[in-house]
């Protein structure tokens, strides 16, 4: 039997005192639980506990908390609002500890069941030449940039290895539907393979619209193919930001949406903005065109700050701070839209309100820890190449391969999924335990992004104070909070976007 042997006895060899020594005997009428704090203005502060439950109070509250200086009658209100959302407790071990722990279960129930999004790169085709365009996008009759039907097979088997019972396909490009033909093999055999493994899928096609037929159409109902576009706001920034060959993109977007729409349903169809240097300045602008072609929501999203799309620096860099005065202005666009009886969701706020004002898990990539890359998403390339993120192969086409997790031609699903590269970057995407968002009162809003640390700051874990994911969601988070704070009006109509009211 092994035992330990005490080699000095009599000796005090103990670096640390015992826990009871620390306890602080003159003040002990609560106990501190875990939970972080952070100034909101001058006048305002704001904790939130563990699981995201929290309390707007008067600067200096914290630290008075902290020194355990609140009087259970003369801040009778504040101390019971502090016991029942489990910032402090009467007992060491609080009675509801049960309760605290099915609900940090439950806002890291997106964990469960692993990888849902699948994106194939079905071509790299394009007839667009945008810009900003993320891939180094060849021209229309290249058909060598296509996915082999060999790939495409792979990839719906390695999705169908994936625990998770509900997956998404999504093509892809390029422009996806220039590779139509393809799409309709991958959505035939994955529906086979799904009966076969049990799952059900969810197809996406995403597109710029201008090659869309009714032929394509009437395929997408049939498979009940949804349809992401982009739209990057009016005529003169829209054609400014989406070059192509007649100055036609935003007719032809404009076009697709309404027949999709008549084919499809209004809900079928989806458009996502990207924000260059010259929309900047323009707001209200893009925020009334989404308003006026009725779409229920938009999404205010900056440009990638790197890979292909920054080498354009005039047009495509900018700085965090002017996107975010932006992005204020043009949410102040949308909330006068509400208050003056519209109903119509910024999704960036939304998907943060969600996990500020619900208990429950957002499935949203770009903010979670651990990171959504490989545990939510994965991308196999054009060319079988199999990468983290979309992100992550945005960076290959700069021939930078640090997030390349395998290939589908020689990988099996343990090789891709379990591999030290893939635990390393899981490891660099907790945000629980990144330096500075270890002890930021927003981590359980936020999340982490190993793969825009590695290629702004050098390596995948970062530097939160020169970090522009920090400080674009520090400075999203923080005004969210404010205007909740400042006015019951847009509380009232936070939340009605957060239940989808
Ligand atoms: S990235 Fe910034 S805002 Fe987000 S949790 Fe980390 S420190 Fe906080």
């Amino acid at each position: 039997m092994n035992a330990v042997v005490d080699r000095n006895p009599g000796k005090k060899g103990r670096k640390f005192n015992d826990f009871l020594t620390y306890e602080d005997k003159t003040f002990n009428q609560y106990y501190l639980l875990p939970f972080r704090f952070i100034a909101l203005n001058p006048r305002r502060e704001i904790l939130v506990n563990e699981i995201g439950d929290f309390l707007i109070v008067d600067k200096g509250t914290a630290e008075k908390i902290i020194l355990k200086q609140l009087d259970s009658l003369a801040d009778y209100e504040l101390y019971n609002d502090l016991i029942a959302n489990f910032f402090i407790s009467k007992d060491k071990i609080p009675v509801l500890i049960d309760v605290l722990a099915t609900r940090y279960r439950t806002k890291k129930s997106f964990l469960d069941h692993f990888t849902a999004l699948h994106i194939f790169v079905i071509t790299l085709r394009c007839e667009h030449t945008c810009h900003y365009c993320q891939v180094s996008r060849v021209s229309e009759d290249k058909n060598s940039f296509d996915m082999s039907k060999r790939h495409i097979d792979k990839g719906i088997e390695l999705m169908m290895q994936s625990p998770n019972p509900h997956v998404t396909m999504e093509f892809q490009g390029g422009e996806a539907l220039l590779a139509f033909d393809h799409i309709k093999y991958g959505v035939e055999k994955a529906k086979l393979a799904a009966l076969t493994h049990n799952k059900e899928i969810t197809f996406v096609i995403c597109t710029n619209l201008a090659p869309i037929t009714t032929e394509m159409l009437l395929y997408c109902k049939e498979n009940s193919i949804l349809i992401s576009t982009s739209l990057d706001g009016p005529e003169f920034i829209h054609n400014k930001n989406r070059h192509k060959k007649g100055n036609d993109s935003h007719q032809l977007a404009l076009k697709g949406i309404k027949l999709t729409r008549e084919i499809l349903g209004n809900d079928r169809v989806s458009a996502l903005l990207t924000t260059s240097a010259l929309s900047l300045d323009f707001p209200n602008e893009i925020v009334d065109e989404y308003f006026k072609l009725n779409f229920g929501s938009m999404f205010l999203r900056p440009i990638s700050p790197f890979g292909f799309a920054t080498r354009n620096e005039k047009k495509n860099k900018y700085n965090t701070d002017r996107f975010i005065e932006f992005y204020k202005k043009g949410l102040n666009r949308i909330i006068n839209y509400n208050l003056n009886g519209s109903s119509f969701r910024e999704d960036y706020a939304t998907i943060l309100l969600k996990k500020i004002l619900t208990p429950f898990p957002v499935g949203y990539v770009d903010l979670q820890s651990p990171a959504g890359m490989i545990n939510n998403v994965i991308v196999f390339n054009y060319d079988g190449k199999i990468y983290a993120s979309d992100e992550a192969r945005m960076l290959a086409e700069m021939s930078d391969f640090t997030f390349q997790l395998g290939h589908l031609d020689t990988s099996t699903y343990n090789e891709i999924f379990y591999s030290d590269l893939a635990v390393d970057i899981t490891e660099a995407g907790i945000n629980e335990s990144l330096p500075g968002c270890s002890d930021c009162a927003f981590q359980t809003y936020c999340g982490a992004d190993p793969v825009l640390c590695h290629s702004t700051q050098g390596n995948m874990y970062g530097h939160r104070p020169t970090n522009v994911f920090c400080q674009k969601n520090m400075a999203i988070i923080k005004h969210l909070f404010e205007l909740m704070d400042s006015d019951p009006k847009i509380l009232k109509l936070f939340n009605n976007w957060v239940r989808g009211n």
